[in-house]
């Protein structure tokens, strides 16, 4: 019904618009998009972003048992160490716009899932796949960028192993109903290296290993996760928007 009337309201308003034939009837004045300053640093974090990792500590994190975050810090990056098991945000996040840069370490001799495997889990559930896949086979849709299981990535963009490469990921949540049920799926966008690898997909559930993704209801907010796969991947330059 209230979208029955906001309808008859939204036609009416542009009958009036077109009869009045004034260029002004059109224009949005309020509200004023808030002022953000973007930084020089190209990737560097815009005025309202929120610091998940500057290089100096794992404050943000902490280990999914509620723990200190166990990984590495030196030298300005984080890098996984392996067995510390997944770390999380100590913040939670529904729709957000991320960036981070990660470094496949070189894992000669090591091929498919098994070289420089880690990923970025938004909402701790679903996966953008992080591998070191620039010369490295394995399943498009575990590849690296791939939404895990779900969909490869529209090009492969990676760095050779060694280089920094970053991930600017633009997310919705999934919305429920209050009787659980999907209404809206998760959409995610990434961005490989400055080239658009997952446009706008709509996601098919939370990232699983075996059998089908699906949905299960869950709060509007949750922390982001970043994935301990036995491989010392390194991260920098980690932070997020709120949208
Ligand atoms: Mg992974």
């Amino acid at each position: 019904m209230k979208n029955i009337i906001s309808c008859m309201i939204a036609g009416a308003w542009a009958l009036g618009a077109f009869a009045q034939n004034d260029p002004a009837t059109t224009e949005q004045w309020q509200p004023v998009p808030p002022k953000v300053t973007p930084t020089a640093q190209p990737g560097g974090p815009p005025s309202d972003a929120i610091i998940l990792f500057d290089g100096k500590n794992l404050d943000a994190w902490q280990s999914a048992e509620g723990k200190p975050a166990g990984w590495e810090v030196k030298d300005g990056i984080m890098t996984v160490r392996a067995k510390a098991g997944n770390i999380i945000t100590k913040q939670a996040f529904g729709d957000c716009q991320l960036h981070l840069e990660w470094r496949s370490p070189l894992m000669e001799g090591k091929e498919g899932q098994a070289r420089a495997n880690s990923g970025v889990f938004l909402m701790g559930m679903y996966e953008v796949q992080v591998l070191d896949n620039f010369e490295n086979r394995t399943y498009v849709n575990g590849q690296a960028a791939s939404i895990y299981k779900q969909y490869p990535p529209l090009v492969n963009a990676c760095r050779p192993p060694g280089e920094w490469q970053t991930y600017d990921i633009f997310f919705k949540a999934p919305r429920f109903s209050e009787k659980s049920a999907l209404i809206v799926p998760a959409v995610v966008t990434v961005v490989h290296n400055g080239v658009l690898v997952q446009n706008a997909v709509s996601l098919w559930g939370s990232s699983a290993y075996i059998g089908l993704p699906k949905y299960q209801q869950h709060a509007a907010k949750l922390p982001l996760q970043l994935q301990d796969h036995g491989d010392p991947v390194s991260f920098r330059n980690i932070w997020i928007r709120e949208l």
